[in-house]
């Protein structure tokens, strides 16, 4: 017999999993999951909730449920990896020994990684989204917000779902509107970015869409801690950004036993070669999703064409053979724009997000780069295709690569790097 053992069984290690399992034979090969706890997260949701859009049972369901009959799902804290001897220790003194591991453990926002941040204003005027305590606990301080400086910051980069804090600017704004109560606040966007987002053409509609809103921008704003007794973010060059509410995005970094095994970067992300999800060193450890440190958006959909490609890759590995399929960093977001409408990104590794129509060259139906309500739409749809077609394995009818076709080409496509 030989072992493959999936570190994490969110998005992609749940896929990763259940797909592999359909391809390896079970006489052959055990596939083991091990994840923290039986909750599986549909963390796209969580930009809702504080907008009373999503309950908790929407967004939470067991792992249990999604993970295929063949596959072991062992529920414990990861310690460390141990690659010299291929075991995993759990810590509470497990070991699971593997031939081949995939560390799908994502990544995770750390509070804790800015001075202040965490003091005693900590979930009473600063929050976060990124978890559903959090986004559960700024529901509860919106309903009795009513005037006021409301703050949205993103830490550092990389974040995953990198588009969901401009998610929360616009839909914050277009609630307080609808509340009739948008002349009484005064709404900025702070970011360690040069712009509203790392690529050029997006970048530049964003933040005109954040301009017309009347949504200040503070950019190259570098972090150096939060000053809890005057509501006020301090940058390491000395700006100040006073806040009633803030609402940040905080440092993301990939798990700590990473860095504990020697597999990490200095946000404990893995290394890997970023056509294959290699990872670098190794001939049996692989990285998929937001673990990895490959140079495109950590997002879900990027797990979702990632797992395409590795598992075929992994196969031909498993055998012997090189790997022929080559990821190319696609990535396509959804942008919340307000008012039930929504823009849609579609980049990879090469090509920056364009202007065009999506899945369909010319057709759709939906937009690039454009506000519509099909788009909104998209993505509510999006929570029941992740539910029953994404992780039980199955195939959404969208190309795995990027496609070029239908897309309005500016002067150069180069990626801002
Ligand atoms: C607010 C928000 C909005 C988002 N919106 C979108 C969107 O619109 N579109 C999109 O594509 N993506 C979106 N994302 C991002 C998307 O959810 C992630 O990119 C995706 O879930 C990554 O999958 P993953 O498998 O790499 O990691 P995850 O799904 O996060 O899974 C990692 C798993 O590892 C487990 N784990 C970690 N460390 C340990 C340990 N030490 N021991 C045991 N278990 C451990 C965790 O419990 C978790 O289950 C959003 C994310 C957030 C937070």
């Amino acid at each position: 017999m030989r072992a493959l053992l999936i570190l994490g069984g969110g998005t992609a290690g749940t896929m990763i999993a259940n797909k592999l399992r359909r391809r390896l034979p079970a006489e052959e090969w055990t596939i083991t999951v091990v994840d923290r706890d039986d909750d599986h997260h549909y963390q796209p949701g969580y930009l809702f909730v504080p907008f009373a859009g999503y309950t908790r049972s929407e967004i939470v369901r067991s792992r249990h449920h999604f993970i295929a009959d063949g596959v072991e799902l062992v529920l414990g804290e990861i310690d460390r990896v141990v690659p010299e001897s291929d075991v995993v220790h759990l810590a509470d003194g497990r070991e699971l020994a593997y031939d081949y591991l995939v560390i799908a453990t994502g990544t995770t926002p750390r509070p804790d990684q800015t001075p202040g941040m965490l003091g005693a204003e900590w979930r009473r005027s600063i929050f976060d989204f990124y978890t559903l305590e959090g986004a559960e606990a700024l529901a509860a301080a919106l309903a009795t917000f009513d005037h006021g400086r409301l703050v949205v910051h993103v830490a550092e980069t990389p974040i995953k779902c990198p588009v969901a804090p401009l998610e929360f600017a616009f839909l914050v704004e277009a609630w307080l509107r609808q509340e009739g109560l948008r002349d009484r606040v005064e709404l900025a966007y702070v970011t360690p970015l040069d712009g509203a987002f790392t690529q050029p053409v997006a970048s530049a509609l964003l933040g005109r869409m954040l301009a017309e809103r009347k949504i200040e921008v503070e950019t190259d704003f570098l972090v150096e801690r939060v000053d809890p007794d005057r509501k006020t973010l301090v940058s390491y060059d000395g700006r100040e950004v006073p806040f009633d509410l803030l609402v940040t995005v905080p440092v993301n970094m990939g798990a700590d036993f990473v860095a504990r095994s020697g597999l990490g970067d200095e946000l404990n992300y893995v290394p890997v070669a970023k056509h294959t999800l290699l990872a670098a060193g190794h001939s049996n450890i692989f990285a998929v999703g937001d673990a990895s440190d490959i140079p495109t958006s950590k997002a879900g959909s990027v797990a979702h064409f990632a797992v395409e490609v590795f598992v075929d890759n992994f196969l031909e590995h498993a055998d012997g053979l090189p790997m022929t399929g080559s990821f190319d960093g696609h990535a396509n977001c959804f942008v919340e724009s307000g008012d039930d409408k929504a823009l849609l990104i579609d980049f990879n590794y090469d090509t920056q997000p364009l202007p065009g129509k999506y899945p369909i060259p010319r057709v759709g139906p939906l937009s690039l780069l454009k506000e519509t309500r099909a788009n909104h739409l998209g993505k509510l749809a999006f929570r029941h295709l992740y539910w029953n077609v994404l992780l039980p394995g199955r195939s959404l009818p969208l190309p795995t690569h990027m496609s070029l076709a239908g897309k309005q080409l500016p002067d150069t496509t180069a990626k801002e790097k």
